[in-house]
């Protein structure tokens, strides 16, 4: 880290250094809660950066991979206590790089905790079964191997459990890592990686290479030395780094978007359901890939529900997130504000009705910010834009249903099917949506939003690759099976 003005400047790591890119430009990140204030500097890279770090990550894996499980798990638990040493000065990071509030952030670094140790402790769990070979003789098994390099590449929402919910699977499982993470949170990673440095891993175990998505991103998905590609983002990315993973023979996994619903059934507990939808809809300002987006309500209890989520919106404080008071903080960058900006004005030109919110929220403190008030359209049908694509912001369109069959047809009429939530005191109901839903992540009574580390994450459709991320679903990718049949 060198002082560069105020802020300050944050290098690649590679071969166990912090290391300048030999492009000698960095790239500012900003606060989106004020967007003159620059939080650090990270390094603008270009591929002969990348193939240092993956070169690095090759040589150290002949090592790595020799080491017994419980050994390199010993290495995460290290990580896992200097991290917690330092979880205020990471949430601090997080919420200045990307906006999330304070609360959140030391939430998802806690989060960020337990995933590094749960997976410490997969270094001793068994890796392989026994089968019964038709020759009484043989002895056949399976065992698994490491990839080799492992290519990371991740999203600003969640700046820390992403990247870690990746890397220590991959690390425990006897990978190397190169990572890349989004431009908006690079200080964020930086302050992981030196975690990862004091736990004493041996040097290009883990590598981290910051730059622009199309010229490293995109050099992680292209480069022969990288025999696994791990990427969290959206699906316009996501789809050209598996093209370019298939074209050249590499595992690649892909969690990307969701347009996620919730139903609201006329025997709804609506105050249980209103803060769910609030909760699931417009924390982390909407930016999580399990957000609620598209509230789906029956006729019978349409008015109610409405009043209930109108009253309670307004109470919402929006503002800097290390503020104590402030429920929901800025978007994360002005790109993203803008985005959000457009998707509400083209809800309205497509004929869909404003019930509250729909711009830049006035007043004092917000003008430097990239700010958006909480949004609620009604009136929405199926066809419109902002029933269809990701907004990843605070907004949220109602859809009155008729029916159960109606509701559940509307939630599976989109691409995607990442995360989908019902609320209903009904058994039957219940049964027939876990059954007919197209969600990686079905939740009963329970916000969209609610991921638990020890369990498969990952989407149906077009939200991901249809491969699962975390819990145990982590051997899957990380590793190769290898089926051996001994005869003596
Ligand atoms: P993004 O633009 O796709 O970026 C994700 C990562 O890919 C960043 O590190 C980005 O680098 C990099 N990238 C950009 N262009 C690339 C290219 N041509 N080749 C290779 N890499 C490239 O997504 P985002 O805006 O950061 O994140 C929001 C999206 O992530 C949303 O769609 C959200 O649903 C999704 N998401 C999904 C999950 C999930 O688990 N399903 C979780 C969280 C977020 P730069 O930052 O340098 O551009
Ligand atoms: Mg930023």
């Amino acid at each position: 880290m060198m002082a560069n003005g105020d802020s300050p400047t944050y290098l690649n790591y590679v071969r166990g250094k912090w290391m300048r890119s030999h492009t000698g430009e960095v790239e500012a990140s900003i606060n989106p809660a004020n967007g003159r204030e620059v939080v650090g500097f990270v390094q603008n890279s270009a591929l002969p950066d990348l193939d240092e770090a993956v070169q690095a990550a090759a040589d150290a894996q002949k090592a790595w991979k020799r080491l017994a499980g419980s050994v390199r798990g010993d290495y995460l638990f290290k990580a896992a206590a200097i991290l917690e040493r330092r979880l205020d000065e990471v949430a601090t990071a997080m919420t200045k790089e990307m906006g999330k509030t304070f609360a959140e952030a030391k939430g998802e670094t806690a989060r960020g905790i337990a995933i590094l140790r749960y997976y410490a402790g997969e270094g001793m769990r068994p890796v392989g079964d026994v089968i019964p070979s038709t020759d009484s003789e043989a002895l056949m098994f399976t065992t698994r191997v490491p990839l080799g390099v492992v290519g990371i590449i991740t999203p600003w929402n969640f700046p820390v459990a992403i990247p870690l919910w990746k890397m220590a699977p991959a690390l425990v499982y006897g990978n190397t890592v190169v990572i890349k993470p989004a431009s908006e949170t690079g200080v964020t990673c930086a302050k992981l990686i030196k975690c990862f440095e004091e736990a004493g891993f041996p040097p290009g175990v883990i590598n981290m290479v910051t730059g622009s998505g199309s010229v490293i991103g995109r050099g992680i998905a292209e480069h022969p030395g990288i025999h696994g590609l791990s990427f969290t983002g959206s699906n316009a990315v996501g789809k050209t780094i598996g093209q370019a993973a298939l074209a050249r023979g590499a595992k690649y996994q892909l969690e990307m978007g969701g347009k996620n619903p919730v139903i609201v059934a006329a025997d709804a507990d609506l105050n249980l359901a209103v803060e769910a939808t609030i909760s699931g809809g417009l924390r982390s300002t909407g930016q999580k890939c399990t957000a609620t987006s598209r509230v789906i309500v029956h006729q019978d209890v349409y008015e109610p529900f409405k009043q209930l989520l109108l009253d309670r919106i307004g109470q919402i404080k929006i503002g800097d997130g290390m503020m104590d008071d402030v429920w929901m903080g800025p978007c994360a960058s002005e790109r993203q504000h803008d985005t959000v900006l457009a998707y509400i004005r083209k809800g309205i030109e497509e004929g869909a009705r404003l019930l509250c919110g729909g711009g830049h929220p006035q007043g004092r403190g917000y003008a430097e910010g990239y700010f958006i008030e909480p949004t609620i359209f009604e009136n929405v049908t199926s066809d419109m834009t902002i029933a269809r694509e990701e907004i990843f912001g605070p907004v949220l369109v109602l859809m009155k249903v008729e029916s159960m069959e109606q509701a559940v047809q509307l939630a599976n009429d989109v691409e995607f099917g990442l995360s989908a939530s019902i609320f209903t005191s009904n058994i039957g109901a219940m049964l027939g949506f876990i059954q007919e839903i197209d969600a990686g992540l079905v939740r009963i009574n329970a916000e969209s939003a609610g991921v638990e580390l020890q369990a498969p994450f990952g989407g149906m459709k077009h939200s991901s690759s249809h491969s699962r991320e975390q819990g145990r679903a982590a051997i899957e990718f990380f590793t190769a099976v290898k089926t051996v049949f001994v005869k003596s």
